[in-house]
């Protein structure tokens, strides 16, 4: 589906087939939704009605008063009445765009209001989305739903309920004009109103469909720089030699992209070439005939009233137009509302239970019992996993690449809920705490450290907002950062970079431990990075997380020897199951899984 949001756009009255296959339907249970966000602003609402109403009159009013100025003013020769329909007229004018501002006012305020509404409720139900919800959804999509789509729901109401009310009101007021002057003419009038309507909608098809073409190409473009300006992307460009090629594909895109928009620009040319054509005839018709009427028929019409058919003609083409299309644009944007809609019906997976309960303790004891797990139901992950980690112990967890050691750790924390078993903390099933209490009291320093773009000070002020300067000094001591803050310039006003990058692997993975530190979780998860780090790096690493380990009750998903050493007991896991358990010396000496381990990653590992 091409992103939304372009209903104002010229031509925009069409659905594209993509669009009619995508219809929502519209059930009473929509619509009442939909106004369901109108409800709070039922005043204002109220108001605005009035102003568009008064305004779309007052609107028509001038063209009703040049009749009388032509008859009364200058065909009667009266001065007096000719001034005073003069000023009568321009204050109209005048009235009726105050009255136009303040609608205006209104009306924006009130679309502001509901996409601020809207726009702060997805955002708190985006937060509460799952892991998996992550996972799998692409993240271009969940920030166009927050912003383009959200921002055609605006349009929405300033657009497209605006024009029904606006456009009806004027059209029956000038039907009523019109018919009250001369019926024939009136009629006449109407009768060449098909003749613009299909040129229109002609024009409008060839410009919707290049319009779209456009932006389907300017969300090509987005992409290609997406991923080729961002600081991975440039990296691999730049190593791999694509330069050439990525220019070229870039130029590609970017050449169609301007042929499209010559095409449009052109096509909307020619649609004014015809709309002015075709628009012309009508008034000129009224100028015929009634010049018939007057001439050759004797008829009580006035110069007059001719005008003022002429004008109020003029004044009935677009509000004509527009209704003809309000069905498809207002099938449009139901279908932007229920796009919206469905990703704020999108189940909660991990929900903070109705009664949560806080453990008596809160040593961040861990235990498994039976686990079972699958990210997807074809898929079986975690098999019958069982152990317990009493508090104040540590164990490591080992085993190779994909065997599912993230896996375990992601179900402490709620990330993922088990299919079967449980997984308590301090001795509650985790479905049964408080999710930020349990969340609060797990400290997780993942494998790809996230830093945002800011500096140390605010990166470790993230875990804990009153952190006060000794608390953070001492943090970074224990973890072995301070010594590089301290050689910085700026100390711990030193700026990370975008994602962190200014910093090497290592520093990234000290400072991400002093973030932990400062949150002071009873249990410490620490997933070690895959990736290698120097031996120094690691030793200082290592260094920092010894006496932590020592101190409190933590999980080391482990690649390195020293690591794994540093833990009380060691998990071995392989295809989802956990296959030995002990201590280093007796399971290198089993011959199993962890002697291999050992024998292809720690031992050469330490040998570097
Ligand atoms: P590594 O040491 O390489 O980090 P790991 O032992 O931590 O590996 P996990 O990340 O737990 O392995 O992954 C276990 C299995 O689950 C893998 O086969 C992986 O493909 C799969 N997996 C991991 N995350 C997801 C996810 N979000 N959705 C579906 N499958 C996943």
């Amino acid at each position: 589906m091409p992103p939304q949001g372009r209903m104002g756009g010229p031509g925009g009255h069409y659905m594209t087939e993509e669009e009619k296959a995508a219809q929502p339907k519209i059930t009473g249970r929509l619509i009442k939704r939909v106004f369901g966000y109108l409800k709070p602003y039922w005043k204002q609402l109220i108001l605005v009605l009035i102003c568009i109403a008064v305004s779309s009159v007052f609107n028509l009013m001038p063209s009703i008063l040049t009749g009388k100025i032509i008859d009364e003013g200058l065909i009667g020769q009266n001065m007096r009445l000719l001034i005073i329909f003069i000023v009568a007229s321009l204050s109209v004018t005048l009235f009726a765009n105050l009255i136009g501002v303040a609608e205006s006012y209104i009306n924006t305020w009130i679309a502001q209001h509901i996409t601020f509404d809207m726009r702060n409720q997805m955002f708190s139900h985006l937060q509460s989305m799952s892991q998996r919800f992550y996972t799998t959804n692409n993240q271009g999509d969940i920030i166009t739903r927050m912003t383009s789509d959200i921002d055609g729901v605006e349009s929405v109401i300033t657009g497209t309920f605006k024009s029904i009310l606006s456009n009806s009101i004027t059209l029956i007021f000038a039907l009523i004009a019109m018919f009250q002057k001369n019926w024939i003419l009136a009629l006449l009038g109407i009768a060449v109103i098909p003749l613009f309507v299909f040129p229109t909608r002609r024009a409008g098809k060839t410009r919707w469909t290049l319009t779209r073409e456009a932006q389907e190409c300017n969300d090509e473009v987005n992409g290609i720089l997406n991923e080729t300006l961002s600081v991975s992307g440039q990296l691999l460009v730049k190593l791999f030699g694509k330069e050439k090629q990525e220019y070229e594909r870039y130029e590609s895109v970017n050449r169609r992209m301007i042929n499209l928009n010559i095409k449009e620009r052109m096509a909307g040319r020619w649609f004014f070439v015809v709309l002015h054509t075709v628009t012309s005839i009508g008034p000129m018709l009224l100028y015929l005939v009634g010049g018939i009427l007057i001439m050759k028929y004797d008829s009580s019409i006035t110069v007059g009233d001719i005008t003022v058919l002429v004008a109020l003609l003029g004044k009935t083409y677009m509000p004509v137009n527009s209704l003809l299309n309000i069905q498809v644009d207002w099938m449009r944007s139901m279908a932007l509302f229920s796009r919206v809609f469905d990703y704020f019906d999108m189940e909660i997976e991990i929900k903070n239970p109705k009664t949560p309960v806080y453990p008596e303790k809160n040593t961040g004891e861990v235990e498994f019992t039976n686990v079972d797990f699958s990210y997807d139901p074809e898929r079986q992950i975690l098999k019958n996993i069982s152990f317990k980690l009493e508090s104040g112990k540590s164990m490591a967890i080992v085993g190779p690449s994909g065997s599912g050691k993230s896996t375990v750790i992601n179900l402490i924390p709620r990330l993922y809920d088990v299919k079967a078993g449980s997984v308590c903390f301090d001795g509650v099933d985790v479905r049964k705490l408080d999710l930020a209490f349990l969340r609060k009291n797990i400290g997780v320093v993942s494998q790809e450290t996230y830093l945002f773009n800011g500096s140390i000070r605010e990166n470790l002020q993230y875990a804990d907002p009153d952190a006060t300067e000794e608390d953070m000094i001492e943090a970074c001591r224990k973890a072995n950062i301070y010594d590089f803050i301290q050689s910085q310039e700026n100390g711990l006003d030193t700026m990370v970079g975008n994602r962190g990058l200014k910093l090497s692997g290592g520093e990234k993975q000290r400072l991400s431990i002093a973030r932990v530190l400062l949150k002071n979780p009873a249990l410490l998860i620490f997933d070690e990075a895959t990736s290698a780090l120097d031996s120094i790096s690691e030793n200082k690493i290592q260094e920092a997380i010894d006496p932590i380990i020592k101190e409190r009750t933590s999980i080391l998903i482990a690649h390195r020897l020293s690591t794994i050493l540093a833990a009380d007991e060691i998990f071995v896991i392989k295809d989802g199951e956990i296959v030995e358990r002990g201590q280093h010396k007796e399971l290198v000496e089993r011959g199993g899984v962890y002697t291999e381990l050992y024998n292809t990653q720690f031992k050469n590992a330490e040998t570097v």
